[in-house]
């Protein structure tokens, strides 16, 4: 059955946002980007070359939207004819007792996604780079790798304009306001369009843009640097070094990536509250100490020397789950928020959710952990 076409308008088109963009334009529904800055800039959360994808979690649920989120960036890699994803495998690493990595194992265990549990002597012989402290195991699982982020969001806007999606860049979005059935969206500039349908996906900026909702969330400057290897860099490519994550330190890194000279290595600890509108984007001391004293430890082939430090905003709800819910007193308005650092391996997903909300398609899923109520 044809679809009506919607004139949609999808606010900030990062991650999430330009996800849904590129669902709604195959629909066929006539959509519009309202993004602050360009695409593959460097101030929201979706930037660089990489961010973990993974089934491990220490919860079922986001293990099973992992199947389906897995299904969609396949299909994004055949539709934008690009490699996005890194299928290098990941480990979790931990003490043997610890109840991340327990739950993590039996979330596994019954969605049936293959993983083997290694010692210390079994980790080592095969990921020579990676050491483990005593009383700690890790958990290998295949399909972890990482995703080529800010390409990700490049091939979603290409495949997109395929089908007549209309970006507008450098626009930035400052009031939504009901219009008799319609959805007026005013910008800076002083331009005011007139929409059936509007997602919100402002990242780091939704507590601003939708402040009557009074959101909880939390956003955090992270902090990320590379390091050089120390001689034997072929220990650090994708094929012997899988991404990490470190749930004894609350770290995580990655394989060299190709593109930036080193290896990526940072804390999952939410960084300093920010404006997001004015972030200072220098690495101090005292961050790279800490990773240093890490790596120490768990990487010891890795330099001190530090090739490449950047920083990334987290947006958090306090309890770590996303928002995907409809706008209160706003009908015709979604939004999607709150990734809280783990998000952009769902993106994919996440856009689909909120392309099928706007235009009331696809199939009833059961969205309830992700609810505006339970802030209530
Ligand atoms: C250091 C770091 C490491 C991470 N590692 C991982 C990882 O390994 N695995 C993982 O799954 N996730 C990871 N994440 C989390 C993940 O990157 C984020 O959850 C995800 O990118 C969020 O996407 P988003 O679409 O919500 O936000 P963004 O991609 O930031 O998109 C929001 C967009 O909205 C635009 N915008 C905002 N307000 C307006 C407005 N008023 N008008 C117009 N445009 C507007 C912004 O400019 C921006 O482009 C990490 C995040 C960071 C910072």
């Amino acid at each position: 059955m044809a679809v009506r076409p919607l004139k949609i308008a999808v606010i900030g088109v990062g991650g999430t946002g330009s996800s849904a963009c590129r669902y709604l334009a195959k629909s066929g529904h006539k959509v519009t980007g309202f993004e602050k800055f360009q695409i593959g800039h460097e101030f929201g959360s979706s930037h660089g070359e990489s961010r973990i994808i993974r089934y491990t979690y220490p919860d079922l649920l986001y293990t099973q939207m992992m199947k389906e989120a897995y299904a969609l960036w396949a299909e994004l890699e055949e539709e934008s004819s690009q490699e996005l994803v890194v299928r290098c495998g990941g480990l979790y690493l931990g003490p043997t007792e610890d109840q991340h990595l327990k739950l993590t194992e039996s979330a596994l265990h019954e969605t049936r996604i293959p993983y083997v549990r290694m010692n210390i002597q079994q980790l080592e012989s095969r990921f020579p780079a990676f050491r483990l402290l005593p009383g700690e195991h890790a958990i290998y699982q295949k399909e972890s790798g990482f995703l080529r982020s800010s390409q990700c969001v490049a091939a979603n806007v290409r495949v997109a304009r395929n089908y007549g999606f209309q970006l507008l860049e450098n626009t930035d979005v400052t009031h939504l306001l009901s219009h008799d059935c319609d959805i007026l969206v005013k910008t800076e500039a002083g331009g005011e369009y007139l929409f059936d349908r509007v997602i919100v996906t402002a990242g780091a900026w939704m507590g601003r843009l939708l402040s009557e909702l009074n959101l909880p969330l939390a956003v955090t400057r992270q902090k990320v640097i590379y390091l050089r290897a120390a001689q034997n860099s072929q220990i650090f490519e994708p094929d012997r070094f899988p991404v990490w994550i470190d749930t004894t330190h609350n770290f995580y890194g990655f394989p060299n990536d190709g593109v930036v000279h080193g290896i990526k290595i940072a804390s999952h600890d939410h960084g300093a509250v920010v404006n997001p509108d004015d972030v200072d984007k220098t690495v101090d001391s005292k961050y790279i100490a800490e990773v240093l004293r890490i790596k120490a430890m768990r990487l010891p082939g890795l330099s001190d020397e530090v090739t490449y430090a950047t920083t990334c905003l987290y947006t958090s709800t306090p309890d770590e789950h996303f928002i995907i819910d409809q706008v209160p007193n706003m009908p015709g308005v979604c939004l999607v928020s709150g990734c809280s650092g783990h998000g952009f391996k769902f993106t994919t997903l996440l856009g689909k959710i909120a392309s099928e909300m706007a235009t009331g398609t696809g199939h009833i899923r059961e969205l309830s952990r992700f609810s505006l109520q339970r802030f209530q």
